[in-house]
C-alpha cells in the first residue's frame, strides 16, 4: 500500500527560508570553492530510485503492542535503510537490507567528535486501515539542516523522504498489522559521520541510515514513572544554573547526538526525584525554552483579560523547530483564535504567541490564578503531553 504524506499548506515557512538560506549559503561556497564539502559537482546525488533490494530470510516475528520487548524500545522492523557517502565518490546507491549491525573503525568520525544527527517521525495504521506518515518533508528538510550544521554531507530532502516511504512500503504491511489500528512505528533517519582519520576535521565518509523500531504507545499513562489515571501529566523539574541546554551560537536548534547525552545526566537526576523530565530554563533571567526533547507550551490569561497559547521563538536558535509545535502554531492560528458559542459551549479565542518568556512570568500567572494549563509538543512524547 502506497502510505500518503498528510500535508498542511503554509505560507511563514522558517524551516524552508531556513533551508533556502543553507542551500544559498552552499550555493555561495559553491561559488568559491565547489561543491558544498568541498567536492566537484559531478558526484552522484543521494538518489532513491537508484535502490538496491535485498529482502530478509529471516522474517522476525512481529512483537504484541506495549509488550515488554516493545518497551525496550530496541526491537526494529525485519529491514533498513543505507546509504555510503564519501567525499570522493559522492553518494553510492542506497540499500534496502536485512535489518542488522555494521562495522565502522574504532576512528570513526562519530565515535570521537559526535558527528552525528538523526530525525524521528512516525508512520500509524490508522482506523480507517491506511497507513500514513505525518508531514515527514518537514523532517527531511530538517534532517539536511542539522546534518549540514555539523559538516556531514547534503542531499536533497526529497530523496531521503522517498527512502523513508520506501522502508514503510516495505515493512509496514506486517510489521503495523491491519488488525492493530491505531498502532505506529517510530522511523529513525540517522548520519553519522564514518571517516577514519582521527584528525579533528570534516569527515571525508558518511553513512545514512532509516531504521523503524517498535514503540510502546506512549499516551499508556503508565509510560511516565509519575503518570496514574488519576493526575495524568508530566512532572518537569526545571533545569539549574549549572547545567544548560543550548545557547546563542551554539546548535541548540539542530537535531544533533551532541544536543542530547550532555543532557541526559540532568534527566537521570529528575527520573530520580520523581520527575519526567527537565523544563530547559536559559540564562539569568530563566528564559523558558523546552521540556525534554520536547517544545513547552503555556496558556494563560493576561492580566488584562486575554487568553494566550505562548511558546518560545525560533529566531534566538536556542529551540528545536518541532513539527509538531509548527502544526499547533498553524492550528491554533487558523481554528482558535476566534471566539464562538453555539450548542451551549463557550469558546474563547485565544492570541497565538511565539515570544521569550521567563519561568517568572509563569510563576506570576500561576500565584495569580492565570495559567491555564501546560503541555509539551514532540513525535516521541505523545505528541501533545500536558503538564502536571
Ligand atoms: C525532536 C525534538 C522536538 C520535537 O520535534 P517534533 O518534530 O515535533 O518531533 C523538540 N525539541 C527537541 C529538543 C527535540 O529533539
Amino acid at each position: 500500500m502506497a502510505p500518503s504524506a498528510v500535508s498542511l499548506d503554509s505560507t511563514n515557512d522558517l524551516a524552508t527560508a531556513a533551508i533556502t538560506k543553507t542551500i544559498s549559503k552552499s550555493a555561495h561556497s559553491l561559488l568559491l570553492n565547489g561543491m558544498p564539502n568541498g567536492a566537484s559537482d559531478s558526484l552522484p546525488e543521494l538518489d532513491a530510485s537508484r535502490i538496491h533490494i535485498t529482502l530478509t530470510k529471516e522474517p522476525r516475528p512481529v512483537p504484541t503492542p506495549n509488550s515488554p520487548e516493545v518497551w525496550a524500545q530496541s526491537t526494529c522492523t525485519d529491514h533498513m535503510i543505507t546509504a555510503r557517502w564519501t567525499f570522493d565518490h559522492g553518494w553510492e546507491n542506497p540499500e534496502l537490507k536485512p535489518y542488522g549491525p555494521f562495522s565502522i573503525m574504532p576512528t570513526a568520525s562519530v565515535l570521537h567528535y559526535a558527528t552525528e544527527c538523526f530525525e524521528g517521525l512516525k508512520v500509524f495504521r490508522g482506523h480507517d486501515g491506511n497507513i500514513r506518515l505525518f508531514r515527514p518533508d518537514r523532517n527531511c528538510a530538517r534532517m539536511l539542516m542539522s546534518s549540514t550544521r555539523i559538516s556531514l554531507p547534503a542531499f536533497p530532502p526529497l530523496e531521503l523522504e522517498k527512502l523513508i516511504k520506501k522502508l514503510v512500503a516495505v515493512d509496514c504491511p506486517k510489521w503495523l498489522p491491519k488488525g492493530n489500528p491505531g498502532t505506529f512505528l517510530y522511523l529513525r533517519p540517522t548520519m553519522i559521520g564514518t571517516g577514519s582519520a582521527l584528525g579533528v576535521q570534516k569527515p571525508k565518509e558518511a553513512m545514512l541510515y532509516i531504521i523503524a523500531c517498535c514503540f510502546p504507545t506512549l499516551d499508556e499513562p503508565a509510560s511516565q514513572p509519575s503518570m496514574t489515571y488519576e493526575k495524568p501529566g508530566m512532572r518537569l523539574l526545571a533545569s539549574k544554573d549549572d547545567m544548560v541546554r543550548a545557547w546563542p551560537g551554539g546548535f541548540g536548534y539542530a537535531k544533533v547526538g551532541s544536543n542530547y547525552g550532555p543532557s541526559l545526566l540532568a534527566q537521570g537526576e529528575a527520573r530520580e526525584r520523581g520527575y519526567d523530565q527537565i523544563l530547559w530554563l536559559f540564562g539569568p533571567q530563566c528564559h523558558v525554552t523546552e521540556a525534554g526533547a520536547s517544545n513547552f507550551f503555556v496558556i494563560w490569561r493576561t492580566r488584562e483579560g486575554r487568553v494566550e497559547l505562548v511558546t518560545a521563538p525560533l529566531d534566538d536558535k536556542l529551540i528545536l523547530d518541532g513539527v509538531t509545535r509548527r502544526s499547533i502554531l498553524e492550528l491554533s492560528r487558523e481554528r482558535l483564535s476566534r471566539s464562538w458559542s453555539g450548542d451551549g459551549t463557550i469558546f474563547e479565542g485565544l492570541d497565538v504567541i511565539e515570544r521569550t518568556y521567563t519561568m517568572g512570568e509563569v510563576e506570576e500567572a500561576i500565584v495569580e490564578g492565570r495559567l491555564i494549563e501546560a503541555f509539551g509538543a514532540g513525535t516521541a512524547v505523545s505528541i501533545i503531553s500536558p503538564i502536571r
